[in-house]
């Protein structure tokens, strides 16, 4: 039983088996698995489902010499002893002040492109992971506890996922491991809870746009959640 409520779309999954996902969307999916028991199944499925598809056309070897030849040497350099299974990698820990928060295995890998956390107003902290991930722009983005983002809605698409404790905006709650997409059909204002505070890595692809009250006026500002 998991406790997670908030999933990957089933064509990203798809598109993930195929290799053909790419950006943040396939990073944070990728950190997303390391949670999620029922995304590991749909995407084992999913690989079931490409590789009868691919093996349903029926090639013969001996019609076609340099598959012929390739298949042949691929037998002959096949391994004599059998492969090492790899050490389990220690989890890095990312450091904010004087706390640690333990990463799912494929963001520890990143943590060295990580830059400064920058401290913004409510509560925020944030740091930039500077990833060679198409045009996203990957952050870590802490909330304290009683503290939020202002309302903002999105150019582009903004994909979340949660890494330590839990928020909320108008549509539910989401807690570690949640994986969140909005783009610019969704305007949220997420906001932490009394008792909590809250780790995320939000990928996206354009900077956020403030929509209420005085917020608006941070929008010459908005480079800021977005640099
Ligand atoms: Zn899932």
């Amino acid at each position: 039983m998991t406790h997670i409520n908030h999933h990957p779309e089933s064509a990203w999954l798809e598109a993930y088996a195929r290799g053909e996902l790419y950006g943040g969307k396939a990073l944070l999916l990728a950190a997303h698995l390391e949670y999620c028991p029922v995304c590991r199944q749909r995407l084992a499925q999913a690989e079931q489902t490409l590789a009868k598809a691919c093996w349903s056309e029926p090639v013969t070897a001996g019609d076609d010499p340099q598959l012929e030849s390739m298949l042949s040497q691929m037998m002959t350099s096949l391994p004599q002893a059998p492969l090492r299974e790899p050490e389990p990698e220690a989890p890095i820990e990312l450091q904010l002040e004087h706390r640690r928060f333990v990463l799912p295995r494929v963001l520890s890998r990143q943590v060295h492109r990580m830059g400064s956390w920058s401290k913004l107003p409510g509560g925020l902290h944030q740091a930039r992971l500077e990833t060679q991930a198409d045009d996203d722009r990957f952050f870590f983005i802490h909330m304290e506890a009683n503290s939020g983002v202002p309302q903002h809605t999105h150019h582009g698409d903004e994909v979340t996922l949660v890494l330590h404790g839990g928020f909320a905006d108008d549509r539910g709650e989401y807690k570690v491991g949640d994986f969140i997409h909005l783009d610019g059909r969704h305007e949220h204002q997420p906001h932490t809870d009394a008792d909590e505070d809250c780790l995320v890595i939000s990928a996206l692809d354009q900077p956020l746009q403030f929509t209420s009250g005085l917020a608006r006026l941070l929008n010459p500002l908005s480079h800021l959640f977005f640099r």
